[in-house]
């Protein structure tokens, strides 16, 4: 059988170890998938499926050659598959019996290295571990090094933070519950390993607490990856309240970083103030974004480099010259500790590394504190850019193992070798020559192929000018012989001597550069860091100059002082000069709006503006604005929109109030919540009421920033007894039955809502618009009578009393018949019947499409 020959022993032996991944076993040029790897993975890789062995002992197998296996890989691996890469670890023409294989890597979506990586965004891999209040959260991303450690408290607060890296990988321990939890929230895939028995070197440095943890999640790392990880960084510990806490929802209904729709960048803040240069300015930039700063001294730090770099522009255009020049320096060292960099790839790390010196002494000529700290980190490494220089040479190749990767002059050997191969070659370039010359053949040429060799070709038609014995007979070509002599012979032994020994010393030499360029790794991340973190402040100075931005200032005492702010975002899609400016005015005594205003009159977008202010200054960028004064929050809440709830498949109202009651469990007196539209999702009566006590608990127990927005008019009057409440509404102008949204905020609540406009707008047929009119009408005339009717004050009443009995039914309810005359009964009876058709009088053109009573 098939199976039971020594490799097929030797297959299923590797493979049961990796059951759950595809065994991608190295045959020769080939990587050949067994057995069910071979049945799945020819349909997922679209190629031919084909046999080993034959008849009944045949089994399923296909294969992609070894030198394109990467996309293969990149494919599976894309479609949440892990793939195990088995290569032979002897040389196949020394080994006695089956030669040697085991896998080397791993490669899952969290951990992939090849050049498949999409784009510059980080891959993390992350683990929580914990129980009760006290969990931890991980994550390391293996392709620049970084690892991050925090405490996080509480399940939902760790698994926000877990979220905050979107992970594509997330490591528990064996038995830990948290799986159910973490799949609810993302798609990232769960393996679950067992405790660690060491503590990795990473996490040596950690708070014994961390350590574990920590150690878990490198120990899937290393088992993976199997190989030392020189650029795996020790573990950063964060406190996560040095930060602007945003929750996951909240980050994707503001579009911080992507938008909802279709989570592309365009269209985020991301996207609209993304003006770095380098890969590593780009992930750096959306960190800052999603962490924001909860420092007030650190974010004026950025501030004050960032106006720096906005008053000079020169030297931001010279920074932005010379940052073009900076690859992607986190991803190299990984690439160079992994093993994997190639001769152009050491071109580019030299390329980047002679920017820092001149980018440092811009950065010093700016002449303020923190740009000369900042370049005093920028310290080029020059022992290593010497050493590249001379090494590589400026045309490597991306093969390493074809040759023409080292630099002439880098080591006398191998300049040694290639003398002969160029002496051999021009040998026999001037042999042609001269033999055309001593035979008068002069068709006669040399040639090179793999199986002869050199050989001197003569067509048919010339053979009879030959000297008889000149050459050797070679072979027989149809139109012309190939002949060889004993002198072309020892050259040709020569030439592929030196081309074998030279190919075989480059390889050395370069593996030789590149182990060296290793111990470098942590000065290249270093410079990365700094680099990084000055194309971020170079792009907030070139987002606001093309974008009219101003520098926020904080202050202690809880103003919000905004004059002409904008909403960053949605003045970069309109037309120029069409975003309407707006202000905000709010205190500490005066912190809460409620905002009202028809549809699409720009409440919300009002609303995420001030979110987005917030966010951008405290990442450290200037804000859209003429003139801003902010407190410094300590976390945003939200509650808009509902459009993407339905995916997760909670009721939306559900949702809602889930959001709700974290910013109410959770929220402080410094912090921001915004609420649009809350009690929308439930019936009118509840919802309002449910808005109005929300309305009451933050104002009363919490007193934090807050921006309500309601489509309830009769919320308004809360205003006039609770202090910090303000009405403002979003001005709409209506002409002639037609509506032109404004989008200018205003002091004091709507008048009206323009739900019916708007549905006119939008095109519903007439007939139908004008019943809508006339239902409107009866509720409000209804209303109207029935506060009266029930005395009661305020005006929030005209629906709260609804939840009791009508009034006749309540009188009927009172009235005592035992003590009635018949006369009197027929009386009262007709008095109730009255008051009832005097109501549908009022109604009369209305029987048809009202609401039940309730
Ligand atoms: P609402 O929340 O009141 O329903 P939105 O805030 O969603 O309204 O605004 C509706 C649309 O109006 C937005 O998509 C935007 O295009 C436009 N808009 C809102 N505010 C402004 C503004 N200040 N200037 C210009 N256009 C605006």
């Amino acid at each position: 059988m098939v199976q039971t020959t020594p490799m097929m022993k030797q297959y299923l032996a590797i493979k049961e170890k990796h059951a759950d991944a595809f065994l991608f076993f190295r045959l020769g040029d080939f990587y050949e998938l067994f057995f069910e790897d071979a049945d799945l993975a020819a349909k997922e890789l679209e190629i031919t499926l084909t046999k080993r062995g034959k008849g009944e002992e045949a089994v399923p197998m296909c294969g992609v050659p070894h030198h394109s296996a990467e996309q293969y890989i990149n494919t599976l691996v894309s479609k949440g598959y892990k793939v195990a890469l088995c290569e032979q670890t002897e040389d196949p023409q020394t080994a006695k019996g089956v030669v040697r294989r085991e896998v080397v890597q791993i490669i899952t979506p969290g951990t992939i290295m090849g050049n498949g990586l999409q784009d510059a965004r980080n891959q993390y891999v992350a683990a929580m571990t914990g129980e009760a209040a006290a969990y931890s959260v991980f994550a390391a991303d293996l392709t620049t090094g970084e690892a991050y450690a925090c405490r996080a408290g509480t399940v939902t607060r760790a698994v926000e933070e877990l979220l905050s890296y979107s992970p594509k990988e997330v490591i528990l321990l064996e038995g830990s519950s948290l799986s159910e939890i973490i799949n609810e929230r993302t798609e990232a895939f769960i393996t679950h390993l067992p405790a660690p028995a060491d503590t990795a070197d990473e996490a040596a440095e950690l708070p014994e607490d961390l350590q574990a943890g920590a150690s878990l999640l490198t120990s899937y790392l290393y088992q993976t990856a199997k190989r030392s990880l020189e650029h795996l960084q020790r573990f950063a510990e964060y406190t996560p309240s040095r930060y602007l806490q945003i929750d996951h929802y909240s980050k994707r209904n503001l579009e911080i970083t992507e938008t909802m729709r279709d989570r592309s960048k365009a269209g985020s803040l991301f996207g609209v103030l993304d003006y770095t240069q380098t890969a590593m300015g780009t992930r750096r930039l959306k960190r800052w974004l999603e962490k924001p700063l909860y420092s007030q001294s650190d974010a004026e730090e950025r501030h004050l480099l960032t106006e720096k770099l906005l008053d000079r522009f020169l030297e931001r255009d010279q920074i932005r010259e010379l940052l073009k020049h900076v690859y992607d320096l986190e991803r190299l060292s990984g690439r160079i500790s992994f093993g994997t960099v190639n001769g152009r790839e050491l071109l580019q790390l030299k390329k980047s590394l002679q920017q820092l010196q001149p980018l440092a002494s811009v950065l010093t000529s700016l002449e303020c504190g923190p740009a000369s700290r900042l370049a005093a980190e920028m310290v080029p490494p020059d022992e290593l850019i010497e050493l590249l220089e001379s090494s590589i040479s400026e045309t490597a190749p991306v093969s390493i193992t074809e040759g023409s990767v080292i630099k002439d002059g880098y080591d006398q050997q191998l300049d040694q070798y290639r003398d002969a191969m160029t002496n051999g070659r021009s040998w026999i370039a001037s042999l042609e020559a001269k033999e055309r010359q001593a035979t008068g053949i002069k068709s006669l040429k040399i040639g090179f192929n793999k199986v002869f060799g050199y050989y001197i070709e003569v067509s048919k038609a010339n053979i009879n000018h030959l000297p008889e014995g000149r050459y050797e007979r070679k072979q027989t070509l149809s139109n012309a012989e190939r002949y060889v002599t004993p002198e072309l012979k020892e050259k040709e032994k020569v030439i592929l001597e030196a081309e074998d020994k030279s190919g075989r010393l480059e390889y050395e030499l370069f593996t030789a550069i590149r182990d060296h360029v290793k111990t470098f790794i942590p000065q290249l991340q270093s410079a990365a860091l700094s680099v990084s973190s000055l194309d971020v402040l170079q792009s907030f100075a070139e987002a606001a100059e093309q974008h009219h931005y101003v520098k926020p200032v904080f202050n202690q005492k809880k103003n919000i002082s905004l004059s002409r702010s904008r909403h960053p975002v949605v003045e970069s899609v309109i037309d120029a000069g069409a975003y309407i400016e707006n202000d905000f005015q709010l205190t500490s005594e005066q912190d809460m709006l409620l905002i009202t205003g028809p549809n699409m009159a720009g409440k919300s977008t009002y609303m995420r503006q001030l979110a987005l202010i917030v966010i951008m200054a405290q990442a450290g960028s200037f804000v859209p604005a003429d003139q801003a004064e902010l407190p410094l929050f300590d976390h945003i809440f939200t509650r808009i929109g509902a459009a993407d709830d339905l995916a997760s498949g909670q009721s939306t109202f559900m949702v809602e109030m889930n959001e709700t009651r974290r910013a109410v469990d959770e929220a402080t007196s410094r912090s921001l919540i915004l609420l649009d539209e809350i009690g929308r999702g439930t019936s009118t009566y509840d919802g309002m009421a449910l808005a109005q006590s929300v309305i009451e608990y933050i104002h009363n127990r919490i007193g934090a920033v807050t921006l309500f927005s309601t489509h309830y008019h009769e919320l308004t009057v809360l205003a006039e007894k609770l202090s910090r409440l303000e009405n403002v509404h979003a001005t709409a102008r209506e002409d002639n039955g037609v509506l032109t949204f404004l989008h200018r905020i205003q002091q004091g609540p709507a008048d009206k809502s323009y739900g019916i406009h708007v549905a006119r707008l939008a095109g519903l047929p007439d007939e139908l618009i004008r019943r809508a009119d006339d239902i409107l009408r009866t509720f409000e005339k209804r209303n109207r009578k029935r506060t009266k009717e029930t005395q009661q004050v305020e005006q929030l009443s005209l629906f709260p009393e609804a939840e009791t009995e009508h009034p006749v039914l309540e009188e009927l309810k009172k009235v005592d018949l035992l003590h009635m005359t018949p006369i009197e009964a027929v009386t009262y009876l007709d008095k109730l019947q009255r008051q009832i058709k005097g109501e549908d009088e009022n109604e009369a053109h209305s029987e048809a499409g009202q609401p039940a009573r309730r």
